[in-house]
């Protein structure tokens, strides 16, 4: 910490330079080093040297300490950070450092955001592909309707805590061996809230917030598969200090189908064929998500064959259209036979024997070749 240089040098102001100048010096010098901006491999050390600097100067309580005692301010504890934390993450983000409020200190009393919420809801097959609209009941968070969120009687309003005189922080000075070290930790009488609500709203017993079942309406899509995402914007857990509510995360679990496969925007089914069916050819009713169509099968089908149903699919979630049926047949061997039909197939076979010979021989000439290496 010996080697520090002096925060006034670093900023390049004079030490009885004003809020504004080293605000403007700090500005300019941000600019000039904020890593996203300067890639050069000591960019970072000197913009956090710099935002360091600006962190002590612009505080007037630092400012003081730091004028009286230097880089041996307590305040910096022993492993050198500043600030109780400001530096903690990361660099923040260049567009908040020059559009926002400039990098200062966290306010305990600026509005928060609420935190988001997951809800898994499992629906049909069928619900999936056409959309559904339906009420939903989550606990949630929200802000108090009687108190808007101010936790005070309605009429009344927080005080400022006049023990940390609203920073929501307090001092305290602790002994060790290098001396006294003087840390912040919350303020005790206020929560750090920096506020003090003497009479409390009776709805919320002072909190500013009330727990809820909160029935919500949700539209789903049709075409939405499973694993989809809905967010809803604003439905998650109400914000605080009057910062706007989280987002309603909704996860899409879909129930399989006994008879329609799904794969992205086309659907798949199995037909059985008789064998009768599949040599003979025939039209039979093939039921789809919406309605019963007619497909021909050729004579001479072979079982696995894909016929395709254009258009019978799944309605694209994104765009326009929609996927497409396919299905495959199943030529079914009877298992059970009467007698008669046993001696039909067995005629069947004596005058078939040519032609099963035929597609053996070019089968095994095939093989033969396959094992020549041809
Ligand atoms: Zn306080
Ligand atoms: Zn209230």
């Amino acid at each position: 910490m010996a080697d520090k240089r002096d925060y006034y040098d670093v900023l390049g102001v004079g030490k009885d330079a004003s809020d504004d100048e080293v605000k403007k010096a700090y500005r300019k010098l941000a600019r000039q080093y904020h890593p996203d901006v300067n890639k050069a491999s000591d960019a970072e050390t000197k913009f956090k040297e710099v935002k360091e600097a600006y962190d002590v100067l612009s505080d007037g309580q630092q400012r003081a300490r730091y004028d009286q005692y230097g880089h041996i301010d307590p305040n910096q504890g022993m492993g050198g950070g500043f600030g109780g934390g400001d530096f903690g993450g990361g660099l923040g983000d260049i567009f908040d450092m020059f559009f926002g409020g400039g990098g200062g200190r966290r306010d305990p009393n600026a509005p928060q955001r609420g935190s988001d919420l997951q809800y898994t809801m499992t629906i049909e097959f069928k619900e999936a592909v056409f959309g559904k609209e339906t009420d939903i009941t989550i606990p949630r968070t929200e802000t108090c309707d009687t108190c808007f969120g101010s936790g005070a009687k309605p009429g009344t309003k927080p005080d400022t805590c006049n023990v940390c005189k609203g920073s929501g922080q307090q001092e305290f000075v602790q002994n060790t061996p290098l001396g006294q070290m003087r840390n912040r930790r919350p303020c005790s009488h206020c929560n750090g809230s920096g506020k003090i609500i003497k009479e409390k709203c009776n709805t919320c017993s002072g909190a500013g917030k009330v727990k809820k079942q909160r029935k919500i309406h949700v539209r789903i899509p049709g075409g939405v598969d499973d694993g989809a995402q809905l967010r809803m914007t604003g439905e998650g857990e109400g914000g605080h200090r009057g910062g706007p509510a989280g987002d309603l995360y909704i996860i899409i679990r879909v129930k399989p189908h006994d008879f329609f496969v799904r794969e992205n925007d086309d659907i798949l089914c199995e037909i059985p064929l008789t064998f009768t069916q599949a040599a003979l050819g025939d039209e039979i009713e093939i039921p789809t998500l919406t309605e019963k169509v007619k497909l021909k099968i050729p004579a001479g089908t072979q079982t696995g064959t894909f016929f395709r149903l254009k258009g019978k699919g799944v309605p694209r979630l994104r765009g326009t259209g929609q996927g497409d049926q396919h299905v495959r047949v199943i030529v079914v061997t009877p298992s059970k036979l009467s007698d008669e039909q046993k001696e039909l197939l067995r005629q069947f076979s004596s005058h078939d024997g040519a032609h099963t010979h035929e597609q053996e021989q070019s089968f095994f000439d095939r093989m033969k070749r396959a094992f020549r290496g041809d």
